[in-house]
């Protein structure tokens, strides 16, 4: 049996090579999509050709989105607890993780590569500093993960139960979990976390996920690469 906390072979590693996301299945393809917008009509079609290009960026121009619902993904996440808490937002996903409450085996913990000051004037954001002094601080963080992991075996071998033991394991922990989506929620989701806007560790997996996913959609991704959003 394979276990889950192993990329699967179709990955991209982000987070300075911490974390990961998968592609594990998918369903149709951009003549899915074109197709579905033909059901009206009665008619169907296997290729894709010019004219077909252009009703698909018609769709996605005039907002059209219930063709794009046919095209579903399958990703396989491991990201910190912290970026979980920000994909689990979003609703239209379907996700399955790991329980703590079932395992105590393979924890493991983000230590980020470098630190972002606090933004001053957007109480969200964070901003690069040149010189940002950080390396005791980067240890700190790295012996505050492994400090709370030691509390929790202590509390394992006292007999504690798992479900509470999990409470003292900092947000740095590492999850992960399966996550299903169609393409137009997809498409949301990255329009939302490959922005400025979003924390840069979960727009990593927007970027990579992009990448995961451009091969299977090239249509869909030029049409949004010619309205100057990066794919
Ligand atoms: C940069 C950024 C900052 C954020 N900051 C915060 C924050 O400070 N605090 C906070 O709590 N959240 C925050 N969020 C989360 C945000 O509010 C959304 O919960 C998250 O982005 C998911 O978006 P969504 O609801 O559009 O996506 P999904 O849940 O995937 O939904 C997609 C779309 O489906 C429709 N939909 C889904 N469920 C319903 C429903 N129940 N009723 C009606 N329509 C529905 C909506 O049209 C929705 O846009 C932030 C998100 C971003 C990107």
């Amino acid at each position: 049996m394979q276990r889950l906390n192993v990329p699967p072979t179709n990955h991209v590693k982000v987070l300075d090579g911490q974390g990961w996301v998968g592609l594990i299945d998918h369903l149709g393809t951009e003549a899915s999509i074109l197709n579905a917008a033909r059901v009206s009509f009665g008619k169907l079609k296997d290729s894709v050709d010019e004219k077909d290009v252009k009703l698909l960026e018609y769709l996605i121009e005039n907002r059209h989105t219930s063709p794009l619902e046919h095209v579903v993904f399958t990703f396989s996440v491991q990201c910190p607890l912290f970026v979980r808490g920000q994909w689990h937002r979003h609703r239209t996903w379907s996700y399955n993780e790991i329980s703590r409450r079932y395992t105590e085996i393979d924890i493991g913990f983000f230590t980020p590569p470098s630190l972002r000051a606090q933004a001053e004037v957007n109480r969200q954001a964070s901003i690069e500093v040149e010189g940002f002094d950080d390396k005791k601080m980067l240890e700190k963080i790295s012996e505050h993960n492994n400090q709370g992991l030691a509390l929790y075996n202590e509390l394992m071998a006292a007999g504690v139960c798992r479900e509470q033991a999990r409470g003292v394991l900092s947000q740095n922990m590492m999850v992960t979990f399966w996550g299903t989506v169609d393409l137009n929620n997809l498409l949301h989701f990255l329009e939302l976390r490959d922005s400025e806007h979003a924390q840069s560790e979960i727009r990593e997996y927007a970027v990579a996920i992009k990448k995961l996913i451009k091969p299977l959609i090239p249509n869909v991704a030029n049409y949004f690469a010619s309205k100057g959003q990066s794919w």
